[in-house]
């Protein structure tokens, strides 16, 4: 009898935690904010630049594409932490102030020979955007990685960059990495990811795989390995394959149809 009760304990236990871990998109309607602004005297200037530059383009184009908007926010905010994430309990993408600021203050450091000359704070904040934005998806469509999901968030926000010419964003941040691996040894925001370096290589690899016209230079100078630059035609368009076979069927019947051609 005892044991009855502790049978029906258990299941109706499991049940709740399949209940309450159950995933899937939260649709969130249509009246909600993509991006939203936290006060910050502090950080006043990087809310202005923001509110003055295309991102807010970049997350329509992405809550767009989708059949249902999956309801992604976006929330700018001051963190005390230099740092991006996605926050699956509140369905949000957090990028930290402090991140904003570290590529101003960075910036002298950036220009290195061969970084773009103005390096673009809005071009990495949407990198780290479109990274955080696959995490996001991995989780609310129950998608499945079968390797390290921090190469796959990258492979998205390149293979994304790359096919809108707005790759720009992509050589800011793979100076961002590099210039990381010169002088930060703990940095909390990639405490999950790859090194810095391998990153630097394969954002490389897969943009000049994407666009080899583009990124020769890379090639030319050094950056990335011959050995390396012959395979990363083949590496970037399976990534991209697999994103687009996984994402397919989420996607509005205009986006669909113009993946269904590269898949
Ligand atoms: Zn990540």
């Amino acid at each position: 009898m005892r044991w009855g009760i502790c049978i029906i304990a258990v299941l109706a236990l499991l049940l709740f935690s399949a209940c309450a871990q159950q995933t899937g998109p939260k649709y969130r309607g249509t009246d909600f904010d993509l991006v939203i602004y936290e006060p910050s005297e502090e950080f006043q200037d990087h809310i202005d630049m923001l509110q003055a530059s295309n991102f807010i383009d970049v997350v329509e184009f992405i809550d767009e594409s989708f059949a249902e908007s999956p309801g992604i926010v976006v929330r700018f905010q001051t963190c005390g932490a230099v740092n991006a994430q996605w926050r699956p309990s509140s369905y949000e993408v957090a990028i930290c102030y402090e991140l904003l600021d570290y590529l101003d203050n960075n910036e002298a450091e950036l220009n290195m020979e061969d970084a773009p000359e103005d390096f673009d704070k809005e071009a990495a904040v949407t990198f780290f955007y479109l990274h955080e934005v696959a995490h996001a998806l991995i989780d609310v469509y129950d998608l499945p990685v079968t390797g390290r999901e921090e190469d796959v968030a990258d492979q998205f926000a390149v293979i994304l960059l790359a096919n809108h010419e707005a790759d720009d964003a992509l050589v800011a941040s793979a100076m961002f990495f590099y210039d990381r691996m010169e002088t930060v040894e703990n940095f909390p925001i990639w405490s999950k990811h790859p090194l810095d370096e391998q990153r630097l290589y394969n954002l490389l690899c897969w943009a000049y795989g994407q666009n080899p016209d583009r990124y020769q230079d890379v090639v030319t100078n050094g950056h990335l390995p011959q050995s390396r630059a012959d395979r990363c035609g083949q590496e970037s368009a399976q990534a991209a394959r697999s994103w687009g076979r996984l994402l397919v069927e989420f996607l509005n019947e205009e986006k669909a149809a113009e993946i269904r051609k590269k898949i």
